[in-house]
């Protein structure tokens, strides 16, 4: 299988010390100049890439923008290989935003390189994780440069994560992050951290009432999107119109590209499954499969190729019988590792974020009445009113918490 997308781990150092960041400690170590061209030449490979002739690089690290002397050369460098080999790389920065300069911005601009920022909405919701190292919140250095960030990127993309602690604060962080300006938001959750009983009810309502905000959007036509919603309405229409009788309802589904399509390069050039298997505490140093100089080891990797839904271990009943399977993509296995210390085994409370997702898209799903994946795409640019619209009533059903009580009893059941 070929890879058409990287991380290059341009360093493991940091500017942040982030109560939940999975690195651990920082080591500070820098990929150079020549480590990143020589990944950037081995991407390209006909051996590696194949045919592929639209690939992505994103920048990672630690905090990518540490080392912008590296990304200054590596950029140009790969743009002008690639054009030689007639193939194309989409560039973007998992960033927290804080070196992010008139400097950076311009290079950005030049280069048409986008920006993933990390911000965890309110500010004391920020603040209570994004810390520097002597304990101060982080948010007001951002605030700085937020809108040189929103007018530099070619995508307005943001990524909130969510704890136990921070989980109440969730929608209305979301809600302030849409009037700043952004158009795309994710929300990730901590899988290091234990969710219990109140935090996940929590997570809960907070999903319900951004599922509200969302279905306004989608009213209105605008483009934007907020995950994992977005996501699951597109699993749950893509299960409807048939892909279900292949692998999605299924066990076979795949999990995340990780080893698959999608690969790290960390800062020495060992090749590992994904940023997190390159850099996470729990995983230094296993799972790596290759270097850029020796190319794959498929021996080490075939495990990645062959995980499936099926085998993930935790769920108490097979795919195939399990409601969850229109929108499940398994487990992250990296989180896996960190939590259970088993790739397979997820974390007990991970299938309940599974299945507050799968409830609320359903509850959007039912309001507008979608049945395909074209009718959520229209909605999405024009409007509800020029799309699809109402249900056998002839109405559209306001999101209603149905799955509630099924959802607080299976919680019970399972944390
Ligand atoms: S929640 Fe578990 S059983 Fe259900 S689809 Fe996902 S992996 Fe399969
Ligand atoms: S293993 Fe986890 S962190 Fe890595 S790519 Fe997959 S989902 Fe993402």
């Amino acid at each position: 299988m070929y890879i058409s997308a990287i991380s290059l781990m341009v360093t493991t150092g940091c500017n942040l010390s982030c109560a939940y960041c999975f690195e651990g400690e920082k080591r500070g170590e820098h990929m150079t100049a020549n480590t990143a061209k020589r990944a950037v030449d081995w991407l390209l490979r006909s051996d590696v890439s194949g045919p592929s002739k639209e690939l992505e690089i994103t920048l990672f690290g630690g905090e990518p923008l540490i080392n912008m002397p590296v990304i200054r050369e590596v950029i140009p460098y790969a743009r002008r290989r690639a054009d030689e080999v007639g193939k194309h790389f989409t560039f973007t920065a998992t960033t927290n935003g804080l070196l992010f300069s008139d400097e950076v911005a311009d290079f950005w601009k030049e280069h048409g390189i986008g920006v993933l920022l990390s911000c965890d909405g309110l500010p004391e919701a920020h603040d209570m994780n994004r810390r520097f190292a002597n304990g101060e919140g982080s948010y007001g250095k951002l605030a700085v440069n937020m809108d040189r960030i929103l007018n530099t990127a070619r995508s307005k993309q943001v990524r909130i994560t969510v704890t136990p602690q921070t989980v109440h604060l969730t929608a209305k962080g979301v809600s302030s992050l849409l009037d700043l300006g952004f158009e795309h938001i994710a929300i990730y959750y901590t899988e290091e951290t234990p969710w219990d009983r109140n935090s996940l009810i929590t997570y809960q309502d907070q999903l319900y009432q951004i599922g509200e905000m969302y279905t306004e959007m989608l009213d209105q036509g605008a483009k934007r999107s907020v995950n994992p919603l977005d996501k699951g309405i597109k699993a749950m229409l893509r299960a409807n119109s048939g892909a279900c009788e292949s692998e999605n309802c299924n066990g076979d589904l795949h999990l995340c590209g990780a080893g698959r399509g999608y690969l790290a390069v960390g800062v020495d050039g060992t090749l590992y499954p994904c940023h997190r298997f390159a850099t996470a505490e729990s995983c230094q140093g296993s799972h790596a499969i290759g270097h850029i100089d020796t190319s794959l080891d498929e021996t080490r990797r075939l495990p990645f190729l062959r995980m499936t839904r099926r085998n993930i271990l935790g769920c108490d009943m097979p795919c195939a019988d399990c409601k969850l399977s229109e929108v499940c993509s398994g487990s992250c296995t990296a989180a896996n590792l960190a939590v259970t210390g088993n790739l397979l085994m997820r974390p007990r409370w991970s299938r309940f974020h599974e299945l507050i997702r799968h409830e609320v898209s359903r509850a959007i799903v039912n309001h507008f009445g979608f049945k395909r994946l074209d009718d959520f795409e229209r909605c999405q640019q024009k409007g509800a009113d020029t799309g699809v619209t109402v249900n056998e009533e002839g109405q559209r059903p306001t999101i209603h918490r149905e799955g509630e009580n099924h959802a607080k009893k299976e919680e019970a059941r399972a944390v």
